[in-house]
């Protein structure tokens, strides 16, 4: 397939997504394109948001220099390593000289340490994700301090480097599990983005999600474990990084002290939400998976 045929189909699934998500909210996900602006301006002009100019056949004709790319994405992986997804979502980072950003459950990066230890070598942010993801704010905060600082120190001998960001399973949070891993020296990051890929909506809608919130500075949570399969999640991701590129991204990894997208107000949001249903980082599959499941 072209570049040009791709971004042709990928247009055409956009209008297509943004008219069926008028009526398809029967999960509700209020963070899958929680933006104002990205709704507006992907119902607005959806080509705009995959190429900056209007002639793709130029841009697919003519190489296109890393120095071009003016503008920053961070695509960020929650609840691996896993021996299936991750090294596939590696490579693929690799061979197209892209980071990312991988919040990591202890208990895998226990069983598959070279995963984590990759992560790292490439230049990846490697994230805690707790040892091994509960729901934090039903814990005590001893427990919950215990499940962020042993993961931590995990994270710290495959990397060499102590994680400064932390992510909270569920998306449960609440202001006691946020001063423990201030205490551990970690600032918790979010996302300004939820693919729902732990949901198998398909590829192009995974695709599509991205690209409708298409915007400078977005952080973007997909899965690399937590689930039975996350070929999905591989699929758009090898779809998505050299669309990204060509839109003038570079695909890098969170920096150290983390990115601030998201205004208190939405964040006081979350936390009221996160107390009384499972956010979109709750892959409820889990609960659903056969038996043979990495997570067991
Ligand atoms: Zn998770």
């Amino acid at each position: 397939m072209t570049h040009s045929t791709r971004l042709g189909i990928i247009a055409t699934l956009t209008v297509l997504f943004l008219a069926a998500c008028a009526s398809a909210n029967a999960h509700p996900s209020p963070t899958a394109i929680r933006s104002p602006t990205v709704t507006a301006s992907a119902v607005a002009s959806p080509s705009s948001a995959l190429t900056p100019t209007p002639s793709p056949g130029t841009l697919a004709a003519t190489p296109r220099p890393s120095t071009g790319l003016t503008k920053t994405i961070y695509l960020t992986f929650d609840d691996g390593p896993n021996p299936m997804w991750t090294p596939e979502i590696l490579s693929l980072l690799e061979e197209s000289g892209a980071q990312a950003s991988f919040f990591v459950i202890g208990e895998n990066a226990k069983k598959w340490p070279g995963l984590v230890e990759r992560e790292a070598r490439d230049g990846d942010t490697v994230g805690d994700h707790t040892w091994s993801h509960p729901n934090l704010t039903a814990l005590s905060a001893s427990a919950a301090w215990a499940e962020l600082a042993r993961d931590k120190s995990l994270i710290k001998v495959l990397t060499g480097k102590a994680p400064s960001l932390w992510r909270p399973p569920y998306e449960a949070f609440n202001g006691s599990v946020i001063a423990s891993a201030s205490g551990l020296g970690m600032k918790m990051q979010l996302w300004s983005v939820s693919t729902g890929d732990w949901q198998l909506p398909g590829t192009q809608v995974i695709v599509l999600r991205v690209m409708a919130a298409l915007h400078n500075g977005m952080v973007v949570l997909f899965h690399d474990g937590g689930g039975y399969t996350r070929t999905e999640t591989v699929a758009a991701v090898g779809i998505l990084i050299p669309e990204l590129q060509a839109a003038g991204y570079r695909v890098v990894a969170l920096p150290a002290q983390g990115i601030d997208h998201g205004s208190p107000l939405e964040v006081g949001i979350r936390d009221r939400g996160a107390l009384t249903r499972r956010g979109p980082d709750a892959h409820d599959t889990r609960s659903n998976l056969p038996a043979n499941n990495d997570l067991g």
